[in-house]
């Protein structure tokens, strides 16, 4: 499966009018003015990829074959259950180049990315500050905020409580340098990443190539009447995978999703919060407080047979199901017209995950391309995906 580099102007809504092959991973909000961002001028030494405990070869893999096609060539550097993923280029390149080249917002198993373009090592016990700030200065840039960040991991909480107490006195020292500029959305956010006590590493991405939550960790509440925990999947899809507007569109009173695998109700209850009207198939039981929220039909059925009676706005399907038995099932309804959205994840306790998801790609590139239907898929490994990814596909 073919990448598409673009430019640096990665908006959800650019992506969306590209040919119909054409599938795009972004996880960020658009930023409009990200698209006249002056071009961060200092060298790119590596690529950095942030992922979930044991996702490491993954993202690795996937990093790998995204630079191989950018024609970017390095090493990939990664340990296992270390959380992070390096890619070290053979030469350093200006940072424009990497970014017209290689599109970090469409890796899947990126929580979080950036350009590393500065290292600190055997960094002092006391005084830190200084030393960053000097090597912060040293970069020549402007920032719009500082995102503090490291490994998702055991070990990583005693950095992030560090960054917790660091990351203030940073701020002011960098403002009052003139860097840091929290009205210029444009410009590039400054990635403060601990890997370990006592080493930085600084890195830059633009708001519209990565999350908008530093590690890519949305701070969700898990609200009181949803039965599960996976609600939250759903909660955090929403807010990843689709723009503000898509969601304002979609996600109202009044229209009709269907929820395949829906037991015990945490996606349904999702819906029904927002005003959706579900039907909710699965032949185990759904919660009381569910039911209670007077917009859900609960059918038991099989999810591979059931068929709406007229068009819907959404289906979403949770099931756990082979992913090649998924993906062409929601690429059909997508293009038969049964719904006109689908977010639906993709289980994956198989070993080579990347491969697999590069499987279910084509197969749902297939039924599109064989119904000469244009869409758009993103897919993206979210914070609260354990070994499984979520995907939204759409016609355009
Ligand atoms: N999304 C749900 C929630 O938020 O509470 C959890 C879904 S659970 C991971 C998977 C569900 O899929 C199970 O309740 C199972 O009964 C259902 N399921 C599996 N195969 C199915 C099928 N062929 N048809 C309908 N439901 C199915």
């Amino acid at each position: 499966m073919e990448y598409h580099p673009r430019a640096m102007s990665s908006s959800l809504d650019q992506i969306g009018v590209q040919a119909s092959r054409t599938i795009v991973h972004n996880r960020s909000a658009p930023t409009p003015s990200a698209m006249s961002s002056p071009t961060p001028s200092c060298p790119c030494l590596a690529l950095v990829v942030e992922c979930r405990s044991g996702f490491e070869a993954d993202a690795s893999q996937e990093l790998m074959h995204a630079a191989d096609s950018a024609r970017i060539t390095g090493h990939c550097d990664f340990q296992a259950h270390d959380g992070f993923v390096q890619l070290r280029l053979t030469d350093a390149l200006p940072h424009d180049q990497v970014r017209r080249r290689l599109d970090l917002s469409r890796l899947i198993f990126a929580r979080q990315a950036f350009h590393l373009v500065g290292e600190l090592h055997d960094l002092p016990g006391r005084d830190r500050l200084s030393p960053v700030v000097q090597g912060i200065l040293k970069l020549g840039e402007r920032i719009s905020c500082v995102l503090p960040e490291t490994p998702d991991t055991n070990p990583g909480k005693e950095q992030s409580a560090f960054l917790k107490r660091f990351i203030p006195l940073l701020e002011e020292a960098l403002a009052k340098a003139g860097v840091l500029r929290p009205d210029s959305l444009h410009l590039p956010r400054l990635h403060l990443f601990m890997p370990n006590p006592s080493s930085m590493l600084l890195g830059l991405s633009l708001a519209s190539e990565g999350s908008p939550w530093p590690m890519g960790i949305p701070r969700l509440r898990m609200p009181k009447d949803a039965p599960s925990r996976s609600t939250l999947k759903l909660a955090e899809a929403f807010q990843s995978l689709l723009t503000p507007e898509e969601q304002k569109a979609s996600l109202r009173p009044g229209l009709h999703a269907v929820d395949l695998g829906a037991a015990p109700g945490g996606w349904s209850w999702q819906l029904a919060s927002r005003g959706l009207r579900v039907t909710a198939i699965d032949n185990g039981p759904l919660a009381p407080s569910v039911m209670a929220t007077g917009l859900i039909e609960h059918l038991r059925a099989d999810g591979f047979a059931w068929r709406p009676k007229k068009p819907v706005e959404w289906m979403v399907c949770d099931m756990v199901e082979q992913p090649s038995r998924i993906a062409p099932m929601m690429a059909d309804w997508i293009a038969t017209g049964r719904c006109r959205r689908s977010l639906f994840n993709l289980k994956l306790p198989m070993k080579r995950r990347f491969d697999e998801v590069e499987r279910c790609r084509a197969l749902i590139d297939q039924r599109m391309r064989s119904a000469g239907q244009k869409y758009l898929m993103r897919i993206k490994h979210l914070y609260h995906d354990r070994e499984e990814v979520s995907c939204y596909l759409t016609r355009r």
